[in-house]
């Protein structure tokens, strides 16, 4: 695949004529080569979306629904095709690509396509013989970074709200998960979008993201990724006060109550462990359980977990595939042996996995429980980001939102419990944007979707995100 940018409406080449490799997770080599663009692409992709702007803003919402609804009718054409490009470039499993992740990509569009038709806005009736409006204009030129886990899935889920509220967008995908992203373009293209309304410019964090948020004609940018990107993207856009969505790391709690249903709960402790390798912001990384069912609960989860198959991610029987690249692979390594360091025992996993023929190259890993761990180690306030989670116990529900709440994150939490006013009162306390209560991953994409401390700042999803894509203007009107 020769992956280009997309500006304009045209597919470039970058301005230094420069390509980094692209590589294949589950062969460990390259398979493609994406663009190394920097600030020069940048400033013609900031220009063609300023040009482009105007008449973008004042098309009518229905018609630019029906282009966002077009796209998604695209995805879903080449839904095969999407996903295994997917997993291709990211590990992942091409079920899983086919079931979620593309997916979801087609309903982000199709949600935010039809969402703009119904959004609303304010009107207050003064006694003085007044009238208020609020406008809810678009900003401008949206910057949409974001990361390399969920690669067409969170891409869509900011450029769809932007592009609906009547902004245009210049994009930046993951360097290390390009594909689906430079397949979007192809499809925009496809379906007649108009030149400049979506940038998309491939290549490295700190040269085209850095580019994007230093440039003073985005005044507005949603960030997926990590803690510290975050904090780094907060410092420079702050001095020129845009607008910013950041949606960052994680350590979340799943919390399992004695009161639970079991067997659902096993298996979906199952996936929120280590679906997508347990590279999704979402995962429960770190399992509480309630001492009278434990050593119950750690027979059965590990059992189910050596039963759960690693493997290269086009085999239909694969549950994990691989891990994205390299440098990440060896970073979930360095943390299990931080594992051990700080005491723990590892009940399962633990080690890489040597694949055999093409795949032998791989970042495989074996998925990992850990228990015997202290709250405060670093094991269990750091984000790993991979197939390795920590079994802790406790005795009451004090103790338990205590340990919860003990990391600098605050994303999502899972709570299983049959008592009604228990799921309440943990609800309400938990430090999260998110509370499951038996269940995890089930998303309305109404609802609001982000964190709260570490975990970051502004939510997407919903209205919200409309809201966030836009800035509300008052207007006052005296008749009388
Ligand atoms: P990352 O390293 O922070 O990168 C995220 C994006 O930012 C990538 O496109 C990256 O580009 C770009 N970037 C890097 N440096 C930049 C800079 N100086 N300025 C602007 N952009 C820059 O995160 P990641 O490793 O891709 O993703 C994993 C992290 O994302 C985890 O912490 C995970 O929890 C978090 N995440 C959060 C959510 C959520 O909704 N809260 C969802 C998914 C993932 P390159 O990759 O091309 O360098």
């Amino acid at each position: 695949m020769e992956i280009k940018n997309y500006i304009n409406g045209k597919f470039t080449a970058p301005a230094s004529g420069e390509y980094l490799d692209n590589i294949n997770p589950s062969m460990g080599k390259p398979y493609g080569k994406i663009p190394d663009s920097d600030g020069r692409d940048v400033a013609m992709a900031v220009s063609a979306a300023k040009m482009a702007f105007p008449e973008w803003s004042r098309t009518p919402r229905n018609k630019r629904g029906e282009y966002l609804v077009k796209i998604a009718e695209g995805i879903e054409a080449k839904l095969d095709f999407l996903a295994k490009a997917e997993s291709k470039d990211n590990g992942k499993p091409v079920s899983l690509a086919k079931s979620i992740d593309i997916p979801r990509a087609a309903k982000n569009f199709r949600f935010y396509g039809t969402a703009i038709m119904h959004a609303h806005s304010q009107s207050h009736y003064m006694e003085e013989g007044a009238i208020n409006y609020t406008l809810k204009q678009p900003i401008g030129v949206a910057g949409c970074i974001s990361p390399w886990n969920l690669p067409l899935y969170l891409f869509s889920w900011k450029i769809a709200p932007a592009l609906a509220a009547g902004n245009t967008v210049v994009a930046k995908p993951s360097e290390i998960t390009p594909a689906t992203a430079f397949l979007l373009s192809e499809i925009c293209k496809e379906i007649g979008l108009p030149p400049g309304v979506l940038n998309i410019v491939h290549g490295l964090g700190q040269k085209v993201g850095q580019a994007i948020t230093e440039h003073p004609e985005v005044p507005v940018i949603s960030f997926t990724g990590g803690t510290l990107t975050g904090a780094g993207i907060a410092q420079t856009a702050a001095p020129m006060f845009k607008k910013l969505s950041l949606e960052l790391g994680g350590k979340n709690p799943n919390i399992i109550f004695a009161d639970c249903k079991f067997e659902d709960m096993l298996d979906t402790t199952l996936r929120s462990s280590f679906a997508n390798q347990g590279q999704i912001c979402l995962c429960g990384s770190r399992i509480l359980v309630e001492r009278s069912i434990y050593n119950r609960f750690k027979e059965a989860f590990v059992a189910r977990t050596r039963e759960l198959k690693v493997g290269p991610p086009n085999k239909e029987d694969s549950d994990l595939g691989a891990i994205v690249s390299r440098p990440h692979f060896e970073k979930i390594q360095s943390y299990i042996n931080l594992a051990k360091e700080e005491g723990g025992s590892i009940l399962t996993g633990g080690k890489a996995i040597k694949m055999s023929g093409e795949f032998k190259e791989g970042y495989y890993l074996e998925p990992t429980i850990i228990e015997g761990l202290d709250q405060a180690c670093r094991t269990n306030q750091e984000e790993i980001f991979g197939p390795v989670v920590t079994l802790q116990a406790f005795d009451t529900e004090e103790e338990a939102l205590a340990m919860a709440n003990s990391t600098r994150f605050g994303l999502a939490s899972t709570v299983w419990t049959q008592d009604l006013s228990r799921a309440h009162r943990m609800g309400e306390a938990l430090h999260a944007g998110i509370v499951w209560v038996n269940t995890w991953l089930l998303r309305d994409l109404r609802t609001p979707f982000g964190g709260v401390k570490d975990s970051g700042m502004g939510r997407e999803g919903g209205f919200e995100a409309l809201d966030f894509f836009t800035e509300p203007k008052n207007i006052c009107i005296k008749y009388r």
